[in-house]
C-alpha cells in the first residue's frame, strides 16, 4: 500500500469523528454548540468535500467565553508556577502523541504537505515546553532601592486574553500564541480562523484532557465579523493578540479602542531575498525556492521577492526556472508531494488573479501562471520575471506559491527596491562580504533578517515585523512582556519626612 494510502486510511475515522459530533466550542470546560444553534460548513482544499459542521458563534457565546475566563483567571494567576509548568509540559506529551491525527488533520483542513505539517505539529509540543521551561521566572523582577524606599518590580499577569488566529499553519501558530500566555498566568479565549477549526478543536481537547481547569482555555469558533469582532469589543478581554491580514489588524486596533486593548499584531509581508553576485548561489537558490514554495506560499515570512544582482540573474533565473518546474505538486497526504491545495476557493481566486495582473503589467510568467485541474484548490507554482518595484506583484501579499523577480545594480539600489514595500517583516540576505552584510541588514526595513540562511527560527529570539508586518514581539521574554504587566512596589525603608498640609 503507498504511504499516501496509509495516510488516507489513518485519517478517515478522525474525519468521521468530526462530522458526526460537528466542531464544537468548549467554555468553561464544557463542550458546546452556539447558543443559537447556527452553524457553518468546513470543507477540505484536496477534493471540496464537506468536513463538519462548525459551530457559527456570536456576541453572548464570546461573553460566556469572556466571562469563564474572567472566573478561572484568579486560580490560574495565582497557581505555583511549578504547578503551572508541569501542566503544560503534559500538554506538550500530549501533542507528540497525537501529532500523527494533528498533521494529518491539519493536512486536510489546509491543503499544506504533510512533509511539513508532521514537524509543525511536534514544533506546537515544543512552544508549550519552551513557555513550561520559561513559567517559574515570569513573574522575575528587581528591587531598586533609593534612600528611603526599597522598590520591589516585578510583572503580574494582565488577565483574561483573546488569541485570533489565521489559517495557516494554524496549529502551530495557535500554540505559539496560546502557550505564552497560559504561562504568563493568563487564561485564554482562543477564535481560530474559520477556514481551518479543526485543529482548534484538537489542542481544545488536549488542554482539557492535560488537566487544565476549565476556563482556562476557551475555543469559540466562527466568524471574524462576528465572534472575532466580540471578542476585540468585550471589557473583561484585557488583550488581544492577533495574527493575520494588516487591514484586519487595522479594523481591530479601531475595534478594541473603547475598552483600551492591548494589542500584538503578527500581520501581512513581502519579504525580500536579496542574493549579491558573491554569495554561495547553490545555497542561495535552495533557501530562495524553499521560503517561498514551502507551505504552500502561505507563509509570512515567504520569501516572496527575490532581488538578484545584474551580473548574475540570467544565470541564476535559468537555475531557478528548473528547479521550478520540477516542484511536486499533489495530494497533501502524499509524502512525497511539495505543494499541496491552497486553502480556500476565494482564496485560489485571489491567487490566480495575480496572473491576469501580472499579464496586463507585462512581467514575463517564466514558469505556472494557472490553475491546476478542476477539483479542489491546486495552483501551479508560479515564477514572474522581470518584474519592476512599483508593479503590484512586486508590492502586494499574494501569499501563494509565487515568486515575483527583480534585479539591481548595486548594493544602493538593492536596498531601495528592498525598502520600498508597506510592509517589514523579515529580509534575506546572501553575500560572503561581512561588512556589507552588516551595513544592509541594518538599513533594511524589516523586523528579522537572516543572513546566508533560510528562517530558522530559534524560540528566545524576538519574532515580529515593522512598518505594515506588525506591533510587538513574540518569543522568550518578549512574550511575556505582551501578556504581563510591570508592576512598582515602593516601601518605605524609614521615618523619612512627608511634606505636611492642612497644618495651618
Ligand atoms: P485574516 O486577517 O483574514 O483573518 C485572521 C483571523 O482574524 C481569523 O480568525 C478571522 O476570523 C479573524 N478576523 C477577521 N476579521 C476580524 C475582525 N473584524 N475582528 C476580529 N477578528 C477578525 O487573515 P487570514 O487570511 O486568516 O491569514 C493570512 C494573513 O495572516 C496573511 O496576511 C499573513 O501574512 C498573515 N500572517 C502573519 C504572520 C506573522 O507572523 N506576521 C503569521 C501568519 C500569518
Amino acid at each position: 500500500m503507498s504511504d499516501l494510502q496509509t495516510h488516507i486510511d489513518r485519517l478517515k475515522p478522525l474525519l468521521e469523528k468530526h462530522s458526526n459530533r460537528g466542531i464544537q466550542n468548549l467554555i468553561g470546560g464544557e463542550t458546546m454548540a452556539a447558543r443559537l444553534g447556527k452553524t457553518f460548513a468546513t470543507a477540505s482544499p484536496v477534493d471540496d468535500s464537506h468536513i463538519a459542521d462548525v459551530t457559527r458563534s456570536d456576541a453572548s457565546d464570546i461573553d460566556a467565553a469572556a466571562k469563564a475566563a474572567k472566573r478561572a483567571f484568579p486560580e490560574w494567576a495565582a497557581m505555583g508556577a511549578a504547578a503551572r509548568k508541569k501542566l503544560l509540559h503534559r500538554v506538550a506529551d500530549l501533542i507528540v502523541e497525537r501529532a500523527e491525527e494533528i498533521a494529518l488533520c491539519e493536512c486536510w483542513d489546509t491543503g499544506q504537505a504533510y512533509r511539513f505539517m508532521s514537524k509543525a505539529a511536534l514544533r506546537g509540543a515544543e512552544n508549550f515546553r519552551f513557555f513550561a521551561d520559561m513559567a517559574p521566572a515570569a513573574r522575575d523582577g528587581q528591587s531598586l532601592p533609593t534612600a528611603s524606599h526599597m522598590n520591589i518590580t516585578g510583572r503580574v499577569p494582565i488577565g483574561p486574553v483573546g488569541v485570533i488566529t489565521p489559517w495557516n499553519t494554524p496549529f502551530m501558530l495557535s500554540t505559539w500564541k496560546i502557550a505564552p500566555a497560559l504561562a504568563a498566568g493568563c487564561t485564554v479565549v482562543h477564535k481560530p480562523a474559520e477556514f481551518s477549526p479543526l485543529t482548534a478543536r484538537l489542542l481544545a481537547e488536549i488542554c482539557h484532557e492535560a488537566g487544565l481547569p476549565p476556563g482556562v482555555l476557551n475555543l469559540v469558533n466562527g466568524m471574524g465579523e462576528e465572534a472575532g469582532r466580540a471578542l476585540t469589543e468585550h471589557p473583561d478581554i484585557k488583550a488581544i493578540a492577533f495574527v493575520g491580514e494588516s487591514k484586519t489588524g487595522s479594523a481591530i486596533m479601531r475595534q478594541g479602542a473603547d475598552t483600551l486593548k492591548r494589542v500584538h499584531f503578527e500581520l501581512g509581508g513581502k519579504n525580500p531575498v536579496v542574493v549579491f553576485e558573491d554569495a554561495d548561489l547553490d545555497r542561495a537558490l535552495d533557501a530562495a525556492v524553499f521560503m517561498i514554495y514551502s507551505l504552500n506560499g502561505e507563509r509570512c515570512t515567504s520569501s516572496s521577492r527575490l532581488l538578484v544582482e545584474h551580473s548574475i540573474a540570467t544565470e541564476f533565473q535559468a537555475r531557478l526556472i528548473d528547479r521550478v518546474k520540477k516542484i511536486k505538486v499533489g495530494h497533501p497526504l502524499d509524502p512525497k508531494t511539495e505543494v499541496g491545495p491552497l486553502i480556500h476557493p476565494s482564496h485560489l481566486e485571489k491567487v490566480t488573479s495575480y496572473f491576469d495582473v501580472a499579464r496586463k503589467e507585462g512581467v514575463k510568467i517564466a514558469v505556472g501562471g494557472a490553475r491546476r485541474g478542476e477539483t479542489g484548490c491546486y495552483v501551479e507554482p508560479t515564477l514572474f520575471l522581470d518584474a519592476k518595484p512599483d508593479m503590484r506583484v512586486a508590492q502586494e501579499e499574494i501569499f501563494g506559491p509565487v515568486l515575483t523577480v527583480l534585479s539591481f545594480d548595486d548594493e544602493d539600489e538593492a536596498l531601495r527596491i528592498a525598502n520600498n514595500v508597506p510592509y517589514g517583516l523579515a529580509g534575506y540576505l546572501w553575500t560572503n562580504d561581512l561588512t556589507r552584510a552588516l551595513r544592509f541588514s541594518d538599513a533594511m526595513e524589516a523586523g528579522m533578517i537572516w543572513v546566508n540562511s533560510e528562517n530558522v527560527r530559534h524560540l528566545p529570539t524576538p519574532f515580529g515585523g515593522v512598518k505594515a508586518s506588525g506591533i510587538g514581539r513574540d518569543g522568550g521574554h518578549w512574550s511575556f512582556d505582551f501578556y504581563m504587566e510591570q508592576k512598582n512596589i515602593a516601601i518605605a525603608t524609614g521615618r523619612h519626612k512627608i511634606t505636611q498640609l492642612g497644618m495651618g
